[in-house]
């Protein structure tokens, strides 16, 4: 049992902790990552990054955190201390939130080992918060739950059909670009011919008929209209196609996208 190193006067023989964490490394193998201290006397640091239960499915999970825990020595009679660290998709609020569930749990367990329920704990909270935070930079509404939304590589998100009608839209002016380019003898920057993320301009990697193909957002009144005329596309493109400019600035296909159906 002895480890060597921590001679403190607690008596290596009840420290527990050494052998909880090899349950826990035996349970989430790689995942993670003990940081062990080099005497008994300094805390030994354990973190994990946690995703939503989605069976692996990777582009289902729009949330995550780090959950780092540090475990004193008088662990378990003191209680780890608990930080959420790289967020995703989760806004202040529900990071406090969070901190504050899993301070509460580690409360109500002082003098039993508790870390095992503090990493299953951030994973069922994820599970149930599974929506990312914020609006559509497209249509300006939020997530709902339910709606068909998709996260890019670079961690933003969109309505799949928002981001259909985007995509789609910026294929067509690529195309137009490129044409007048080729006659005109001119080169074609490589961030010009690649559909961008309107969020941060990383390359979209995208599958257009998955996206075209999900459901409607339920709130965005831009689509409500789409859905009550079912036109929605159609007068878009009328109204793209009036715009003189070949610009192939994404932004201004968005406000158009918006102004063409917030004003009523
Ligand atoms: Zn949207
Ligand atoms: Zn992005």
């Amino acid at each position: 049992m002895a480890t060597g190193g921590g001679e403190d006067q607690t008596g290596v023989e009840d420290w527990a902790l050494p052998s909880e964490v090899e349950v826990l490394e035996s349970i989430y193998l790689d995942e993670l990552q003990v940081l062990k201290g080099k005497s008994r006397s300094v805390p030994w640091e354990i973190s994990i990054t946690l995703h939503p239960a989605t069976a692996e499915d990777q582009d289902s999970q729009y949330v995550c955190f780090t959950l780092v825990l540090s475990v004193p020595l008088q662990y378990p009679n003191e209680i780890p201390k608990i930080a959420i660290q790289n967020p995703r998709g989760l806004s202040d609020e529900q990071i406090q939130k969070i901190s504050q569930t899993l301070q509460c749990i580690a409360e109500a367990q002082l003098g039993t080992p508790v870390l095992y329920e503090l990493i299953e704990k951030g994973k069922e909270i994820l599970t149930d918060n599974n929506i990312p935070h914020g609006q559509c930079v497209i249509c300006l509404y939020g997530f709902q739950e339910n709606e068909a939304f998709t996260k890019t590589p670079c961690y933003h998100y969109f309505h799949s059909r928002c981001l259909a009608s985007y995509t789609e839209h910026m294929e067509k002016e690529i195309s137009i670009q490129k044409k007048e380019r080729i006659q005109h003898l001119t080169a074609v920057p490589k961030e010009d011919i690649e559909v961008q993320c309107p969020v941060c301009r990383e390359p979209l990697v995208y599958d257009l008929a998955t996206l075209q193909a999900a459901p409607l957002p339920q709130q965005s009144m831009v689509w409500k209209i789409g859905r009550g005329t079912f036109c929605t596309e159609s007068l878009l493109s009328k109204r793209w196609n009036k715009q003189e400019s070949s610009s192939l600035n994404h932004l201004s296909y968005i406000k158009s996208f918006r102004k063409s159906h917030t004003s009523e």
